[in-house]
């Protein structure tokens, strides 16, 4: 069969052939899989996986063998980590973390890295009806085939997908019932920050950064290979490494109220503490110069350049804000030079300059300049993805709008100038509507503006603030003289629903219960029922269940397990998202999720997180806090160290070691 028909490209069955290490992979079946005990050394891999290619809704999710990726040979290579993301690809693929680590991996000699992503529902039927396994896209080589198995936590409704691939790809869904065969499961990204949920599943997580420990880490596993080592002396080992986290290694106890009495580790090799891994110099720090091109439309198809790191606003609500402090730049030379290399070996016509906030970037209208410059006759556009009202420079916009015209996007997360001063956002009315003016006048003519419902302290006057923020958005289009302005003018509101985060100075707070959130959206549907707005608004059930596990503790796994064996995977979509089922789950295990989403903490209560540091301290999200009380704001730490704790760590970050305190 010509595949082609399905990719809509050039690849014959040979080429698919060529990649399966058959021989290989069913050595490594019969003496590694554990739970498919069914599966045959003597089946034939290629055919089955072409009769499910032809059947599947989207095969180029499964076929592999995209632009950029790497094939090592397998036997030479003493290390194999399978990367999962437990996503679709189209969500996978659009993720840069992994196209780093991916790459990081694959370039030492002695490591190699495959991928695999969550087949979606249509796949996983025929895999169970061809009996197939999860297989990486690169080799085809089974999940249990790898020395370590990572996956990266970028939201907590992938948790449930975690277990369907440990299932589907033959390891122990448990680390207590992983043996000395199977491979050592490893996870970071933004949630390992609050591992706790996931501590049944995960034998080690990585905190922070990943660049430096991942290698670090795949030394460890590689030594246990090598030298025969037990498990438990390796996830010893891996504890000791600076920013791992083997949960296994602590004991939890819990008050009769609930909340937890202590976390303790039970063995020397467990720190207390575990400290967050910071790469201090982006310039020296590995990043890609070629990325797989992928055969089918993803989220993000473009070049993501990552121009720097962190970001010093300290808006209230942003967990991504404290976690990936402090802010580090890329030189504009090392940038200019990744762009170019990057077009080259990919031919995407669009890059996107990554970040936080990229309006903070220091050399932000010159490097656009320039990247304009170099890459206009190759008709590639420069988009930005995350604009701050007050960032979004005149000239910035001008500038990258001389090749591809984009909606604009604005994020005053709230309504009201009370609300935005307690959320610390740090902008005025003024700002918002000065810069929306200036993209009008410039020809744009499609704004989108994202809002929060459910901080804390929101009243009916901050949701009705929206909607005439909104208002004052159109004024301005139509201030604008005719001529100069863009035709067909679309707003578009979208409201999410507030999600406490750890590492937060609203990590204490209580979620809106479901009911409230639905009242709120009723509310902002009849004030927002204005010409030329489109409201968009996210769904309450989901936020909910997102707040149960980011401030979960270990008793959260029970549940994820129950639903997960129930039938919940995919949560994140809504056409698999099954609420009741998660509820009957709650109900089954005998936990209350309201005791997880919808109550305040006090201050000395012990969160399930605080063994983990992340180089921000307690006491200082806690006066934070309380000055969102107030409605004070905290000034960017650019301009003056707020002392968040960070700057106790020497040398990490510039700002404070500027002497700026
Ligand atoms: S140490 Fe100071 S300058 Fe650095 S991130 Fe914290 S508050 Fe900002």
């Amino acid at each position: 069969m010509c595949i082609s028909r399905i990719t809509g490209h050039r690849q014959t069955k040979s080429f698919i052939q060529d990649r399966i290490p058959q021989k290989e992979c069913q050595q490594k079946t019969e003496t590694k899989w554990n739970l498919r005990t069914e599966w045959s050394p003597k089946m034939d891999l290629n055919e089955k996986i072409e009769k499910i290619l032809e059947k599947v809704q989207k095969a180029p999710r499964y076929t592999g063998g995209e632009m950029n990726t790497t094939v090592k040979k397998w036997e030479e290579c003493p290390l194999h980590f399978g990367f999962c993301f437990p996503d679709t690809y189209e969500v996978g693929m659009s993720h840069l973390g992994m196209k780093i680590l991916y790459g990081l991996i694959n370039r030492e000699k002695w490591s190699l890295c495959e991928r695999f992503f969550m087949p979606w529902t249509d796949m996983i039927s025929l895999m169970e009806e061809e009996d197939l396994p999860l297989l990486s896209m690169e080799s085809r080589h089974p999940l249990n085939a790898f020395d370590v198995v990572g996956f990266t936590l970028q939201y907590e409704m992938s948790f449930s997908n975690i277990l369907a691939m440990l299932k589907m790809g033959g390891v122990p869904v448990e680390s207590k019932d992983r043996n000395e065969n199977d491979p050592i499961v490893v996870a970071g990204g933004p949630c390992a920050f609050n591992p706790e949920p996931l501590a049944d599943f995960i034998d080690a997580f990585m905190i922070g950064d990943g660049e430096d420990v991942m290698t670090e880490l795949n030394r460890v596993i590689l030594e246990r290979k090598e030298k025969g080592l037990s498990r438990e002396t390796c996830l010893k080992n891996l504890a000791k490494l600076e920013g791992v986290y083997v949960p296994a290694l602590y004991n939890v106890e819990y008050l009769e109220d609930g909340k937890i009495a202590s976390v303790k580790p039970n063995c020397p090799e467990a720190p207390e503490s575990v400290r967050k891994r910071v790469v201090t110099d982006l310039n020296n720090t590995y990043y890609p110069e070629e990325l797989p091109v992928p055969y089918t439309e993803i989220v993000f198809d473009r070049i993501m350049l990552e121009i720097m790191r962190g970001c010093t606003r300290g808006c209230r609500f942003c967990q991504a804000g404290i976690l990936y402090r402090p802010v580090r730049e890329r030189s504009m030379e090392k940038l200019l030079d990744l762009a170019e290399k990057l077009q080259r070996s990919t031919g995407y016509e669009e890059i996107s300059l990554s970040s936080l906030s990229s309006g903070d970037y220091s050399c932000l209208p010159e490097l656009i300049r320039e990247l304009m410059k170099r890459m206009k006759d190759k008709r590639v556009s420069i988009s930005l993805p995350s604009l701050r009202i007050d960032s979004v420079l005149k000239e910035s916009l001008e500038e990258t709008q001389q090749v591809k015209k984009t909606s604009l996007t604005f994020a005053p997360e709230a309504g009201t100038q009370r609300m935005r001063d307690v959320i610390n956002k740090g902008v005025t009315e003024e700002d918002l509507l000065e810069k929306v003016k200036d993209a009008f006048e410039g020809g744009w003519s499609s704004v989108k503006l994202y809002f929060m419902s459910g901080l804390p302290t929101e009243t009916t006057e901050d949701l009705d603030g929206i909607a005439d923020l909104a208002r004052k958005v159109i004024a301005e289009y139509f201030n604008v003289p005719k001529t100069q302005r863009a035709k067909g003018l679309r707003v578009t509101v979208s409201v999410s629903v507030f999600v406490p985060k750890p590492f937060t100075p609203f990590q204490w707070a209580a979620q809106d219960t479901v009911e409230t959130v639905i009242r709120k959206q009723e509310h902002l549907k009849e004030v927002l029922n204005i010409k030329g707005v489109t409201f968009h608004w996210h769904e309450p059930y989901v936020s909910f269940l997102e707040a149960c596990f980011a401030r979960g503790d270990r008793r959260m796994g029970a549940v994820l397990k129950r639903a997960w064996e129930k039938g919940c995977i995919l949560d994140g979509w809504n056409e698999t998202f099954r609420f009741e089922t998660w509820m009957e789950a709650f109900r089954e295990c005998g936990i209350d999720p309201s005791f997880y989403a919808n109550r305040k903490r006090d201050k000395d209560e012990i969160l399930p997180w605080d063994h983990i540091d992340c180089g921000v301290t307690k006491a200082f999200l806690w006066h934070e806090k309380e000055k969102s009380e107030r409605a004070e704001t905290t000034k960017d730490c650019r301009k003056g160290c707020n002392g968040c704790g960070l700057q106790r760590w020497k040398g990490v970050c510039t700002y404070a070691n500027a002497g700026r305190i």
